[in-house]
């Protein structure tokens, strides 16, 4: 595709989308039109799902719970009980194949245990869980040998050794692959010799084993470092924010001593084992983020309702209504976001065969397919839980800066998640910059959506209930948008539109908008009558909502770049869209008082 995909007079009506043109399910948000397709979500849940939830509950409650003060307070041996707890009822091998000692179940299997462990309440060991199981080990799962796996994955999977994952360096954070360790073979030819540091590493001064990357000749090559190979030193347990529980050091490789067949994959392949694995990281830390936005919105709701000033209970103020319904309506956003995410992953591997040699590698180019919905997650989520915290806080008053009450340290927990994983900025620049790519390789079909939408920006064949006719009329109208956006930054830039980023930060808020608009009402057109009850206040807030700021920015984008705003508006005039917001709050509020605490899942 070109630079002269402008469709300004190429117009046709009556142009047919060819769906099939979609390869794999990422980014198809952008132009699958409502009852086109269906989005997976909670309520797709199956019975194994559900019995899997249960378990992570059982042990939420009875193991992580009790000992969430200790677990908070760096103690290394209440961390490693529990870890090994985990590992012995298979919540560290979700995802590593059964014959190397794990479950080698789907993803979103893995998503519920990173979810509801979360309601333990200690966000610590959620990180060193995570670390543990995503990107410290599925490097080894999906790029290591036969022997590597051997040795290293039943231990990982039973929590028997815990592991790593170090890319960070000094001068090497989010331009990650610019790390200057180097690997020299040493003169027997037997070993590399690795040496440099990498930085903030999460359990890196508990660890036995450690996935770091370094220069082999100037290319970027993975390998697994034990714990006992001389040269690996742990630096100082760093003084953090939050998630104090957790350990988080320097590790410094003093010609580290690694066996050749220690490198994982070839010489050159360290970026994208690098990279590949952490997009599974990113929809995870969406996962447990949305799980501890509920949290925080469950306990403000607690807090309000005993807390009384001026004779009444504060959750009688409007005020403090209008911020747990906003809590409700993200968390239900990051929540649908992140099982659509999951779920479209299995959907495209659920066939693949998982005896085939090749297995691993197709299942990478799914997750890679799901660049966008992976930074989605992590975005989204880790945004929710930023606001649900700090309103949280505020709800609680001075309280909520006193650590007796759990929502104090939420406060300080929560800030991590918008910088690791890479940064929400840098997940921006990946959320515009790869729907950039998949349209110009024509991964999505975009061009042929934008013809068809070039006059129409609300198709006629809307075949939805009355009661949500309007916020479907309004999610086309947005998907259209999006199109008309995104046609205008094309023909401006072209592939310069990547290092544009004045317009490129507004323009991935314009495809988070879209996601969060697509997957939350096609989730709500699949739900039994009873859950659409629920459903139907929130999704109308979060239509309004995300209309708004779709409009917003996109005003903002076409201010920038020159262009005439006189068509959008007269769009938006025929569109006649005008949400009783402050009406729709109120009764988003009025559900979560009836049922007590975040009632969506
Ligand atoms: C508690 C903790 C645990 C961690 N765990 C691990 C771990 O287990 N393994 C590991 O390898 N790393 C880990 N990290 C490192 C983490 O991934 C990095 O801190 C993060 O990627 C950001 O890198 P940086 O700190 O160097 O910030 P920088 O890259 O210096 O960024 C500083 C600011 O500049 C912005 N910025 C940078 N580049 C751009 C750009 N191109 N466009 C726009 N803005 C930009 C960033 O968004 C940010 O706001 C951890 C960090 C912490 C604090």
């Amino acid at each position: 595709m070109t630079e002269d995909m402008l469709v300004e007079n190429e117009i046709n009506t009556s142009f047919e989308i060819d769906f099939s043109k979609l390869q794999g399910g990422g980014g198809k948000f952008i132009i699958s039109p409502i009852g086109s397709d269906k989005v997976f979500c909670r309520e797709s849940f199956s019975e194994d799902h559900r019995m899997f939830e249960s378990a992570a509950l059982e042990f939420a409650q009875k193991t992580i719970f009790p000992m969430r003060e200790k677990l908070e307070s760096h103690n290394k041996e209440a961390s490693l009980e529990v870890f090994k707890q985990m590992g012995e009822l298979g919540f560290l091998g979700v995802d590593t194949p059964e014959e190397f000692g794990g479950l080698g179940l789907d993803k979103t299997t893995a998503c519920i245990v990173c979810d509801i462990l979360s309601y333990g309440g200690s966000v610590s060991i959620m990180v060193t869980q995570a670390a543990h199981t995503g990107i410290a080990s599925l490097p080894i799962i999906w790029y290591g040998t036969k022997t590597q796996k051997e040795k290293y994955l039943p231990k990982l999977a039973s929590g028997e050794w815990m592991g790593c994952y170090a890319l960070t360096e000094p001068a090497a954070g989010s331009d990650a692959l610019s790390g200057q360790m180097k690997a020299k073979l040493s003169e027997d030819g037997k070993h590399y010799l690795l040496s440099g540091q990498k930085i903030y590493i999460t359990n890196g001064g508990w660890s036995d084993v450690c996935v770091t990357f370094a220069n082999v000749d100037g290319k970027y090559t993975g390998f697994i470092v034990d714990k006992d190979y001389p040269g690996w030193v742990a630096g100082e347990e760093e003084k953090k924010m939050g998630i104090k529980g957790s350990s988080t050091v320097t590790l410094f490789f003093e010609d580290c001593k690694v066996p050749l067949e220690n490198m994982i994959g070839n010489v050159g392949q360290g970026s994208a084992i690098a990279f590949n694995v952490l997009y599974a990281g990113r929809y995870k830390l969406g996962v447990s983020a949305a799980a501890g936005a509920k949290i925080c919105t469950n306990l403000s709701y607690d807090f309000a309702n005993e807390r009384e000033q001026f004779s009444r209970k504060i959750a009688n103020f409007s005020m403090m209504k209008r911020k747990m319904s906003d809590m409700v309506v993200k968390c239900w956003e990051a929540d649908s976001l992140n099982y659509m995410t999951s779920g479209s992953i299995d959907e495209s591997i659920k066939d693949f065969d998982k005896t085939s040699p090749d297995y691993f590698e197709k299942v990478q180019k799914v997750i890679e397919d799901h660049a966008i919905e992976a930074s989605l997650c992590k975005v989204v989520g880790s945004e929710a839980l930023a606001f649900s915290v700090d309103e949280g806080v505020q709800i609680h008053g001075g309280a909520g800066y006193i650590e007796d009450y759990p929502i104090c340290a939420m406060y300080r927990d929560e800030r991590i998640n918008r910088i690791f994983e890479g940064t929400n900025e840098i997940n921006r620049l990946l959320i515009a910059g790869t729907a950039l790519k998949k349209a110009l390789l024509e991964d999505i079909p975009i061009r042929d959506s934008i013809l068809s939408r070039a006059t129409e920006w609300v198709p006629n064949d809307l075949f939805v209930d009355e009661d949500i006719l309007t916020e479907a009329k309004v999610v086309e109208f947005c998907r259209s948008l999006n199109l008309y956006v995104f046609n205008l930054l094309i023909t401006k830039y072209g592939q310069d539109l990547k290092n544009e980023q004045w317009v490129l930060e507004p323009y991935a808020d314009v495809l988070i908008s879209l996601s969060i608009l697509d997957t939350t009402i096609k989730r709500y057109i699949q739900a039994n009558d009873l859950k659409k009850t629920d459903m139907l206040p929130v999704l109308k807030l979060s239509v309004a909502n995300q209309y708004q700021s779709m409009m917003l920015n996109a005003f903002d984008i076409l201010a920038c770049i020159d262009e005439n705003s006189d068509f959008l508006k007269e769009q938006v005039t025929s569109l006649k869209y005008s949400p009783n917001k402050i009406g729709l709050k109120k009764n988003v509020y009025r559900d979560l008082d009836k049922y007590g605490k975040y009632y969506l899942d």
